[in-house]
């Protein structure tokens, strides 16, 4: 019988397993506060639990984890850039940031990414699996236990595209959420989405609280497209329409990001496009990011940011230039790879 991956079970799942194997409802607040509360990495360390109990869920589960390949510190700011071999010998990136209202982790979801956004690292090797939740859970866990550091925000906005991996995603939200585990707040973590319309309806159906972040990049289906493969199933009026659904659904505001790209997206042309397009909205705020250049080298930073956030400001709306982290070790937005060895 192949054992179960107790990691990436809800609290529900687990009362539910538990059940079945003749344990008591009370055991499952016992396992979850030390699988996610005192994060023991093995079942004979649940002190409080009968040896005849431990024997029986050493039978029926194992507990993940994953292995530190490669650590990088950045001499600027202090970004920590993790590369983690998971199970299976697969790799995940996770990138750990020092902010003054705390730390702040960007997490992998999937191992590689099926995108092919054209300016982002990330999706250059190709797609090969889903994370589980116990790994994109792991990451936060074992970061913190390796940098000594707390996290006090997550951003979904590592390699893949979460809501591409939504039921694992959704069920590590469930996890990390847990009052009886980690028990953080969902208002504390960002996704961060290519566009992928419906999943965003979907998302906005389960009225988590969390902040969604959507990767625009680009007001006008001819130039999103040219850029962004995945606008031309999900063109702009779509995610657009979806957005303002995830307002009116959730009450919380959406975070667009803009990369600006020299010579692609950064003139005042497009500038206007964008204000026409989001002021409609209502409330949203726009996140510019000067791009960050990768290996492949097909996109230069712009010189424009400063003058093309003034331009949405003037207009009235709410614009903020995203400071760049890790940059002399690869860790900041769209750099992050599936195997860099
Ligand atoms: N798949 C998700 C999350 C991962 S990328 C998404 O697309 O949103 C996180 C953010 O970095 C996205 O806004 C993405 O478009 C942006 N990004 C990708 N490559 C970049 C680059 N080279 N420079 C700056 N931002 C980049």
């Amino acid at each position: 019988m192949e054992k179960t991956d107790i990691l990436s079970l809800s609290y529900e799942e687990l009362e539910r397993k538990l059940l079945q194997i003749g344990e008591k409802k009370f055991r499952a607040l016992q396992v979850f506060q030390w699988l996610h509360d005192k994060k023991v990495p093995s079942f004979d360390k649940m002190t409080n639990i009968s040896a005849q109990t431990r024997a029986l869920l050493e039978e029926e589960f194992y507990i993940n984890s994953l292995k530190i390949q490669k650590r990088l510190v950045s001499s600027i700011d202090n970004t920590v850039k993790y590369l983690y071999v998971l199970p299976d010998g697969n790799k995940a990136e996770t990138v750990l940031m020092e902010y003054h209202h705390g730390n702040s982790i960007c997490l992998s979801t999937q191992v590689g990414c099926k995108m092919g956004c054209k300016f982002c690292a990330s999706t250059k090797a190709g797609f090969v699996r889903n994370l589980e939740p116990s790994e994109i859970l792991l990451q936060i866990y074992e970061s913190e236990r390796d940098s000594g550091r707390s996290v006090d925000s997550v951003v979904l906005m590592g390699i893949g595209e979460p809501l591409d991996n939504f039921d694992n995603v959704v069920k590590f939200l469930h996890i990390i959420s847990h009052k009886s585990g980690r028990n953080m707040s969902l208002r504390h973590i960002s996704l961060s989405t290519c566009g992928l319309a419906d999943k965003i309806r979907k998302l906005a159906e389960m009225k988590l609280g969390l902040t969604l972040s959507v990767s625009l990049h680009a007001p006008t289906d001819e130039k999103r497209s040219s850029i962004m493969p995945v606008n031309k199933k999900y063109p702009i009026k779509e995610l657009i329409s979806a957005c303002d659904n995830y307002f009116k659904t959730t009450g919380r505001r959406i975070s667009f990001e803009f990369a600006l790209i020299k010579g692609v997206n950064d003139d005042t042309e497009t500038a206007r496009e964008l204000i026409a397009l989001l002021k409609p909205l209502g409330v949203c705020h726009i996140n510019l990011i000067p791009i960050n250049e990768i290996r492949e080298g097909d996109y230069k930073k712009s010189e424009f940011v400063e003058s093309f956030k003034k331009i949405l400001c003037g207009s009235g709306l709410n614009a903020t230039v995203r400071r760049t982290l890790g940059a002399d070790i690869e860790a900041a937005c769209g750099q992050l790879r599936r195997d860099n060895t």
